[in-house]
Order: C-alpha cells, then structure tokens, then sequence
C-alpha cells in the first residue's frame, strides 16, 4: 500500500510520562506505518520546557498560528513535588494555560462512545460536547462580607468621571454581596468559536442562560449569540442542515436529560464547570474524553482531556506491566489529521482519520481493551490488553479496514 501524502505539517506537541510512550507507539504502530507523516516537532517534555526555560512552549503555540492544526500530548504541570523530580529552574506554568492564552479560543470536550460501555443515561446514544466560556463571570468576581446596617451599591464611573449608580441591598443585618463582569468581545469569541465548532462536527448548537432573570447580564450574552447566528452564520448553519437554539438553563437542563445526544451545549462559565463535569462522569471513563482547542480566526489544537497517568508510568519504570488506554491520543491524533486533511483537500487523509477511529472503536466493542473499561464495560467476551498489545489489537483491525 503506497502511504499517504500530506502538504501541509501538523504542529506536534510531545509530553510526558505515560503519555509519552503511548505517543511514541501510536506513531510507530498506527500512523507511521500508512502516512508520510509531516510534522513540525516540539518536545514540550518537562525536561525539555526546563531546558528552554519554557520557550518551547510558547515557539510550539506560535507554529500552531502559522499552520492552523496542532496536536498535543499531555503535559505535566509543575508544582512543589516536580520542581524537586525534575530538578526544575522554576515553576513553570501550565503549557495549557500558555498555549490558551496565545491562541485564544475555546476548548470543546468530546466524549468519545462504545457500545459496551453504556451512559448512566439512558437517552443517550450520541456524544454531548459541553463547551465552558473560560472568562469572567464568578471567576473573576469580588465578594464581601457585608456587615449589619449597610448600605450596597453598584457604581460605574465613565471616562469622564459621571457616575451611575444602583441599589444592590440596605443591608439591616449582616450578608455577602458579590460584583462580577464579562466582556462582549470574550462573549461574542466564544459565539464564534462555539458556531464554528458546529459547523466542523455538523451538530446543533445549544446556548443557554438565565436571561429571564439577569435582564441585562444574561440578556446581552444572548443577544450576542443571536445577532452573530443571524448575520454571518444563519444561511451556514441552513447549508449543513444543522439549527442553533437559545434555551434557559433550567430547561436546557431538562432536555439533554431526554435528549440522545448529537449536540453542543454551549454554557456560561460556572454552568459549563459544573455541567462538563457531570456530563463527563455519565459516559464514564476520562480516558475517553477528547479535547480540542478552537480560536475565533480557526486554530485548531487537539488533545486527549485526560492527564500523563503518573502512577502507571512509574509501574512502567519498574518493569512492571500497564494497561494505559490510549484511546482519547488517538483520537486527538485523528482530529489532527481529519483537520489538516480538510484545510488541504486531502480526502485521503480524512478517510484515513475516519477509519483509525472506527478501527479504535471496533476493537473495544470486539472485546479487546485495556483495564480502564474492563470494569465498566458490558461484554461476553472481554481481553483486558496491555499499553502496548491494546495498540497492536487495533493496528490488526485498521489492516483489515483499509
Ligand atoms: P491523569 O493523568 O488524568 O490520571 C488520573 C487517573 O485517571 C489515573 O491515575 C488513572 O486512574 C486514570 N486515567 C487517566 N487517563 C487514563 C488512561 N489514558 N488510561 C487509563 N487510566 C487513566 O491525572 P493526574 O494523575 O491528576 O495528573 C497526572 C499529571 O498529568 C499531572 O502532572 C498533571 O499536571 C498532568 N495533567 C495534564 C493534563 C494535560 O496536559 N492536558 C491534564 C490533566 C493533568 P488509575 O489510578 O485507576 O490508573
Ligand atoms: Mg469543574
């Protein structure tokens, strides 16, 4: 079989631990073998950023604007015990947080599914991506403790020094008080980002929040939504045969519970903490939760949500056997290419990512798996595979599908 062609690099971001094996063996055992993979390489390996003094990072975030699709490994982020592990310059940020904050954007989480491994809900037969607005709100907020018999107001003063003000409470007993903002450009990025997304996945878009309630606050969220969706995504939206849909959050809550999935759920900061939380404990294990970074111009970084799985890798430096699930690598590595493949008009290279994904699938509904899903899965026949055989398994399923 003659291995496909690429024009274009995927920006590659090494990582550690666990993960960096697991890296290395899709590469050698998934991808290698039927691609003529072109990558630009940035080894954002602890040692690595270390060595730097984490200029890696940030040169790696930088090719990503240059060549639009990036894909990364999980990274450790330094903290007390690993500054001592890795004999640490500093503490260096999270690349996470450094690579965010250069490209800007959005991070929509996937759930990837198998049909032995069932949803705590039992409507749900597809994906549901929840998509957190990671700016403002309660996270950047004040608060104080207010004491009896005082007096609470807003007051805003303009460049010119007017002032308005407003009323929050005459406090005749003690309570809290809280002052929180947003930004419309933040808002309408995530709109942007949020409308994009689905159009590249072709599923419904969901925004919620509590405009009924917050007249000006949420309101102006929605309105930035919905202005947007109407001049420059509407007739898009028609095309793909897809809807956007404006929900309060309490009744946004009620249908994804009845829902089968298939869609986006947009959400305001703390709404999208907790509900990706809840959403991601529903379909099971983290080791199936892929992640993609999304910038309003159209960077694309993909990466497994999960972390470098520490306490395997130090089994692994002990010799002794693991059974690390390398699905969610995968998946970012099929992202990656499905990406660079649409951008370059390289049908080969998106029907290539569309089989390593159904290949990876098939193989855990075979039977053949690794010990994270195991425990959880509903299956006659059930192989718990190691790191490596587990990769080798569903090697020998994508043989057969191309
Ligand atoms: P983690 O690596 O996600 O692992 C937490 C636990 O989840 C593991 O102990 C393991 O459970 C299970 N797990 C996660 N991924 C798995 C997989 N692929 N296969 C099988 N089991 C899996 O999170 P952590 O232990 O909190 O963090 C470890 C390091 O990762 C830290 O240095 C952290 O900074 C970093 N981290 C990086 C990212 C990122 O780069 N995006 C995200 C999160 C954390 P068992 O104990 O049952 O084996
Ligand atoms: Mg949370």
């Amino acid at each position: 079989m003659q291995k496909i062609k690429m024009s274009n690099p995927i920006v590659e971001m090494d990582g550690d631990e666990m993960t960096r094996i697991v890296w290395g063996e899709i590469k050698k055992e998934l991808l290698e073998p039927f691609i003529d993979l072109k990558t630009e390489y940035y080894d954002l390996g602890l040692v690595h950023r270390n060595e730097t003094c984490d200029q890696v990072t940030i040169d790696s975030a930088e090719a990503i604007k240059k060549h639009k699709v990036g894909v990364k490994c999980a990274t450790i982020t330094a903290n007390v015990a690993r500054m001592e592990e890795y004999n640490l310059k500093e503490m260096w940020k999270s690349p996470n947080g450094t690579i965010r904050s250069i490209l800007g954007g959005t991070v929509f989480r996937v759930p990837i599914i198998v049909n032995c491994v069932k949803p705590y809900v039992r409507s749900w037969k597809k994906p549901i991506t929840i998509v957190r607005h990671a700016y403002g709100d309660i996270y950047k907020s004040k608060e104080m403790i207010v004491e009896a018999k005082s007096k609470c107001e807003l007051v805003l003063t303009s460049e010119n020094g007017e002032e308005k003000r407003e009323l929050i409470h005459n406090f005749s007993e003690a309570g809290v008080v809280m002052g929180m903002h947003n930004l419309n450009d933040s808002i309408e990025n995530f709109a942007r980002s949020c409308f994009n997304f689905a159009l590249d996945v072709k599923q419904d878009l969901w925004f919620s929040s509590k405009d009924t309630i917050l007249k000006k606050y949420d309101t102006t969220f929605k309105e930035i939504f919905q202005k947007l969706f109407d001049d420059e995504y509407k007739i898009k939206f028609e095309e793909a045969g897809i809807k956007y849909v404006y929900n309060l959050i309490d009744a946004a809550v009620a249908n994804i519970m009845k829902c089968e999935g298939g869609v986006i759920w947009a959400c305001k900061n703390y709404d999208g903490d907790v509900m990706s939380d809840m959403v991601a404990a529903a379909f099971g294990s983290i080791a199936m939760m892929s992640s993609v970074l999304v910038s309003p111009d159209g960077n694309y970084e993909f990466e497994a949500a999960h972390g470098t799985v520490q306490d395997q890798y130090y089994s692994h430096l002990n010799g002794k056997e693991t059974s690390t699930n390398s699905v969610a690598t995968i998946f970012s590595w099929s992202g990656a290419l499905r990406k660079r493949g649409e951008l370059d008009n390289n049908l080969e290279l998106v029907e290539f990512a569309d089989k390593l994904e159904k290949a990876s699938i098939k193989t855990i509904e075979d039977g053949k798996m690794t010990g994270d899903l195991s425990v959880l899965a509903e299956h006659d026949n059930i192989q718990t595979l190691n790191t490596f055989d587990f990769i080798k398994a569903i090697r020998a399923t994508l043989t057969e599908m191309l």
